[in-house]
């Protein structure tokens, strides 16, 4: 049977039914993985171009924090002692928190086609992690690499730690943290560069001229019009 164009007209020519562009948008959102060490910027920048380009910004620390003072979680304990030590999460309940606020934005009728763009930041940080993630949710289009000398990211965090009110940010915690980086989380980054998927960005400078640098490198990749 003929179907009707958006005119009116009676057409010949088949057209894609809606839903099925929807559900390919679904299943193949644009993602980006946001990495670095911490203290090195990432949540800084996200927060930036969720407001110049509407991306939907997930922290996987954030949600893991949500999910440790949600009453009656299963996990709070576990998370809480994890961060303090600044040990890996078991990527079950990382994900599984990832894939859910994912699954909130894509269903949800009020969010905008812009706001079905995700920047993961935080996440993976192991390498176990990023190959589960990307073989059951999403494959990244790259990796955005925040790359910051360590004693850069010690000071920052002790300078948030007077205010952020976080467990982890104090010095014995952030040793701990960027010993973890050095040995778990780095072979992630070395994994994606060896496929160059990898966009690195120096995070030394001030916000600004780190936000400068991160809007040329997307441009690059995703081009002019993203
Ligand atoms: N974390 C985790 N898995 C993740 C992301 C974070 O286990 O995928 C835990 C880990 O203990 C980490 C802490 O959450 O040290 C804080 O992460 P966040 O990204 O908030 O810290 P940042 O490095 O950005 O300061
Ligand atoms: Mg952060």
């Amino acid at each position: 049977m003929p179907i009707n164009d958006a005119t009116g007209k009676s057409s010949p020519v088949k057209r894609i039914p809606a839903f099925a562009t929807l559900s390919l948008l679904a299943a193949f959102p644009t993602l980006i993985f946001v990495l670095g060490g911490p203290g090195a910027g990432k949540g800084t920048q996200c927060s930036r171009l969720v407001s110049r380009y509407g991306f939907t910004h997930l922290s996987a620390g954030d949600l893991l924090r949500a999910e440790q003072e949600r009453p009656g979680s299963q996990y709070g304990q576990l998370i809480k002692d994890y961060i303090k030590d600044g040990l890996i999460v078991p990527m079950e309940v990382t994900i599984a928190l990832l894939e859910n606020a994912m699954n909130d934005t894509i269903s949800s009728a009020s969010s905008s086609p812009k706001s079905k763009r995700f920047l993961i930041d935080g996440f993976p940080r192991k390498l176990d992690q990023a190959l589960k993630f990307e073989e059951s949710v999403c494959a990244a289009q790259f990796v955005l690499f925040y790359d910051c000398p360590e004693a850069a990211m010690e000071a920052r965090l002790l300078e948030r730690g007077k205010t952020s009110g976080r467990s982890d940010d104090n010095e014995e915690s952030i040793r701990k943290r960027f010993r973890t980086f050095v040995e778990t989380s780095m072979p992630v980054v070395e994994y994606y560069e060896k496929q160059g998927r990898v966009v690195k960005i120096d995070a030394t400078p001030e916000p600004d001229e780190v936000e400068a640098k991160t809007r040329e490198a997307l441009r690059e990749r995703l081009g002019e019009e993203f």
